[in-house]
């Protein structure tokens, strides 16, 4: 199977905060392999902005290593590299200062699409969005993207949108969640909708139950301080696993279009129940295998931010009601893995006679590692022996199915940036979604926060705390197994 890629038209791209880590990680090496992928086109601009006293040479210098290190095999072909480092250039500037942004405008060329990458802390966004619109350097035609967190609670995330659509429409504004930018999550759109095989059995009647799981290995060494301000539900759930809840929950859209996706997904935010504190797991990681505990890493004894989280969520609509979502996210843990399970419920009747042990369809979504899907099916086991029954994956690995061209497979970013300029925000998160996603999170933190609760210690390299177990076994569930 040959991905097609379709050239985006051309574009002057500013990135303010271009000598930083994620710019450095993601946003310059996805744009060069976008430009190798041929979806960039030659005549595409890249404007670097940041405080660091470099010109344009320098910053090329630093794009150059910057590629060396996060652009993988592609990087080697030094005639690619030249030509991308032909298209970047650089202006000097302080976000707060009144100086370089002059020469930033001068920069931009008439007639092409103009969009501008916030890639700063939030803190940023507000006096950006007003250099900007004040010294004309964007216009009502401008794109503005901005990275998470989009807020800390309802009031700091409304007052962002609000800093924000005094200088921009809603429709100029593109609030990243690089989840929604992965291939798999695309696909449970493309799985739900476009086969008429599911969309009949997506609902309580036929879904017993859903797991979200994305479990990390990483610890929070070396941004504790950072971390924890926030904590799981902040830093993950309220964005990442909500998007996920959503894409997975909604109705079908009336069509593949950004308002017509995002209206159907601010329904099942708007639906989500409150929380019981009995149905919240906390979590904080231990000190083992060699590395320190979590209130170490936040140099914060008392800290009593979680590390892991884990929640039932019900979605009280006709199409969920007794059908839960079970939600899990957590840092140190055994493996690496992004996941929705769909797990159906048993057919009602068995005709098969015998101890079997029989465990139910389960569709997998899986977004790391290895992007598939997987439908666990029950099936005669082979052989003479009588009607015995086992269980078989049937399993669309995406690198199985479309071979090489995986490697060539735009990453979440690259993906999210070539929306950006064809104009495409079905995969941003709108302002309202947001607002409506803090409003949810909000009553459960200032919970815990009046109780005063520590979350509970789990072991490094397991499944998370005790605890997150006993939230599915005492409804007689399981979690699904977290691998290495
Ligand atoms: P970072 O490494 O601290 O980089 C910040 C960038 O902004 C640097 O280029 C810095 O350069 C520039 N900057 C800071 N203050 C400035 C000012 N007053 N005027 C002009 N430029 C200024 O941060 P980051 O990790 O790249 O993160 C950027 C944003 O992306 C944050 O909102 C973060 O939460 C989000 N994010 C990051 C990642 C990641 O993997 N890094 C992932 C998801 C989201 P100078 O100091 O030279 O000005």
């Amino acid at each position: 199977m040959v991905a097609k890629t379709i050239p985006v038209d051309p574009f002057d791209l500013i990135i303010i905060g271009a000598t930083g880590d994620l710019a450095r990680r993601k946003i310059l090496p996805g744009l060069f392999r976008r430009m190798c992928a041929g979806q960039m086109p030659e005549t595409a601009k890249v404007i670097g902005a940041s405080r660091g006293e470099l010109d344009d040479a320098g910053f090329r210098d630093f794009v150059k290593d910057a590629l060396k290190e996060f652009a993988g095999d592609t990087a080697k072909d030094s005639k690619s590299v030249a030509q991308f480092l032909e298209m970047l250039e650089y202006v000097s500037l302080d976000v707060f200062g009144d100086t370089g942004w002059k020469e930033l405008k001068s920069k931009l060329r008439p007639d092409m699409i103009h969009a501008v990458y916030f890639s700063v802390g939030p803190s940023l966004f507000g006096e950006i969005a007003r250099k900007l619109s004040g010294h004309g350097i964007t216009d009502e035609h401008s794109r503005i993207v901005v990275e998470k967190p989009f807020g800390h609670d309802l009031e700091t995330a409304k007052a962002l949108n609000a800093e924000l659509r005094a200088c921009f429409d809603e429709h100029q504004i593109y609030r990243i969640d690089h989840y929604l930018g992965k291939e798999t999550v695309q696909n449970l759109m493309a799985v739900r909708f476009g086969n008429a095989l599911f969309e009949p059995l997506w609902n309580a009647q036929h879904v017993d139950h859903v797991q979200i799981t994305v479990a990390e290995t990483v610890s929070v060494e070396g941004r504790g301080g950072y971390y924890d301000k926030s904590g799981a539900m902040r830093d993950m759930v309220q964005n990442h696993l909500m998007q996920l809840l959503c894409l997975s929950a909604m109705e079908p859209p009336s069509k593949y279009g950004a308002d017509a996706v995002r209206d159907e997904k601010l329904k099942v935010i708007r639906a989500l129940e409150p929380v019981a504190p009995s149905e919240v797991v906390r979590g904080q990681y231990s000190a083992g295998r060699d590395m320190a505990s979590y209130v170490e890493h936040a140099e914060d004894p008392e800290s009593k931010t979680e590390s892991f989280i884990a929640m039932k969520v019900k979605v009280a609509n006709w199409r969920w009601a007794s059908t839960p979502f079970y939600l899990r996210t957590g840092k140190r843990l055994r493996g690496r893995m992004s996941e929705i399970a769909i797990v159906f419920k048993d057919p009602p009747h068995s005709i098969f006679e015998g101890d079997f042990n029989r465990k139910g369809n389960v569709l997998v979504i899986r977004l790391q590692p290895d992007e598939g899907i997987t439908m666990r099916v029950t099936i005669k086991e082979p052989g003479p022996g009588g009607m015995r029954l086992t269980e078989v994956p049937l399993d669309m690995s995406f690198a199985d199915a479309l071979g090489d061209q995986v490697s060539v497979m735009p990453d979440a970013y690259e993906r999210l940036i070539m929306d950006v300029i064809r104009g495409d925000q079905t995969l941003f998160m709108r302002g309202d979604e947001v607002e409506a996603a803090w409003a949810w999170v909000d009553p459960i933190i200032e919970a815990w926060q009046e109780a005063g609760s520590r979350p509970v210690p789990y072991d490094p390299g397991g499944s998370g705390p005790d605890d997150s177990l006993m939230l599915l076994h005492k409804d007689g569930r399981r979690w699904r197994e977290i691998k290495p």
